[in-house]
């Protein structure tokens, strides 16, 4: 048994993959396997434990992951975005690093208890944060080629796996991931052979582009279909959930559906007295345009928060506008990186900075993005039957290493 960050789980018996589909919207699921894509997902569905989960708000790439692999939200692991805003020095800094992490992980105490665990990421800007303190395997599919025993617990990436670095902006940047696992988990037991455990964590160009059920996601979803059936083929226990799901984001002319909160912000204060962060932004902006729904705002000393909360509330698409201690308490966040006040827009909307400072020529295809409360569901499958759980529990993501090792064994 070890104990992480309050929740107690036994080490495998059978190897064991926890898989986090980024971007995961279950309809994809739904209209995958409806359409014939996801055979072996289709028996795992009737056959095994099939759950709708709550990921964390900011329903963002790595506040989710960081979830996953700690078992717990982020006010107590400490990510909860791609940026936080640094008041003293007024700049925006980024939270990669894994200086900014709270809380150990699950895959760190696995490592220590004596087990060989692998994590393989798509970018690699998710690997340094998940590896953290973890002694094993840990690398990503876009850096695959500069992998190195000292770095990433193993060396000759391309060559294990048959394919060469796919580009970031493709669906072969996820398949890589897959084909990996599949190949790990070939090896024989013993050093440096076949995982205990694994963590797989693919990316979402694909859902960014692709609504549920159009070929570009079905093909998708037939991939991954392939590679989890292989594993489970070799016995391995898989849990499979998302970081968050999906959405639509556009007006009935295609454009983008944008509040942009800091030109509002701008009219209301005067130019620059209220900071608006996107904790979205990150460096492959080009599938997203920097616009998701979520977003927090800073303020000078002195003005009111609670004042300005009820002044935002009543615009056009806004589904929450809390303050911050309101926004921690409701969603888990650590108080001390968000700001005065936390705004979360619907389903069909986002919210931008400046109008001026969004680059959206790069969209070649109708925003599709994530962040806000509309995105919470995510799939939480495991390929066994789990019999007694509660079925009026509010399952979250981070439940998936409790159920993987805790009940699925
Ligand atoms: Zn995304």
């Amino acid at each position: 048994m070890i104990t992480v960050n309050q929740r107690t789980y036994r080490v495998p018996t059978h190897p064991t993959v926890v898989v986090c589909v980024d971007g995961c919207e279950p309809d994809y699921i739904a209209q995958a396997v409806a359409h014939g894509r996801m055979p072996w997902l289709k028996q795992v569905l009737a056959e095994g434990t099939a759950l709708l989960a709550d990921c964390v708000i900011p329903s963002f790439t790595n506040p989710n992951n960081l979830s996953i692999v700690t078992g717990a939200p982020p006010s107590v692991h400490g990510i909860c975005g791609n940026f936080l805003f640094d008041a003293a020095s007024s700049t925006e800094v980024m939270m990669n690093d894994p200086k900014w992490l709270r809380a150990p992980s699950v895959l760190a105490a696995l490592a220590e208890a004596g087990r060989t665990v692998a994590v393989v990421t798509a970018k690699d800007k998710l690997r340094r944060l998940l590896g953290h303190d973890m002694k094993g395997i840990c690398f990503s599919a876009e850096k695959a080629d500069t992998a190195t025993w000292a770095e990433n617990g193993i060396a000759q990436v391309v060559d294990l796996v048959g394919m060469s670095v796919p580009n970031v902006y493709s669906a072969e940047l996820s398949e890589f991931v897959f084909a990996a696992g599949v190949r790990l988990m070939s090896r024989p037991v013993g050093q440096h052979g076949r995982p205990d455990v694994m963590y797989l964590s693919t990316t979402d160009y694909v859902q960014h582009k692709h609504a549920p059920g159009t070929e570009g996601a079905d093909a998708f979803y037939a991939m991954m279909d392939h590679y989890l059936g292989q594993l489970d083929a070799m016995g391995c226990v898989i849990a499979l959930t998302a970081d968050h799901g999906m959405n639509p984001k556009t007006r009935m002319d295609g454009q983008p559906d944008v509040i942009y909160l800091q030109d509002v912000l701008d009219a209301w204060l005067g130019a620059a007295v209220a900071r608006v962060i996107l904790p979205i932004t990150d460096p492959y902006v080009v599938h997203h345009g920097a616009l998701g729904s979520f977003a927090t705002v800073y303020l000078p000393a002195g003005l009111d928060a609670a004042a300005l909360v009820e002044r935002i509330k009543p615009l056009r698409g806004m589904e929450a506008v809390l303050t911050r201690a309101d926004a921690a308490a409701r969603f888990e966040l650590p108080a001390d990186r968000i700001g005065d006040i936390v705004v979360v827009a619907e389903r069909f909307t986002v919210i931008g900075t400046a109008a001026s400072r969004h680059d959206l020529s790069a969209l070649d295809a109708p925003l599709r993005s994530h962040g806000g409360v509309s995105e919470q569901r995510v799939p939480l499958i495991l390929n066994r039957r789990i019999n007694g759980l509660d079925p009026q529990r509010r399952w979250r993501n981070f439940d998936a290493f409790d159920l993987a090792l805790n009940h699925a064994q």
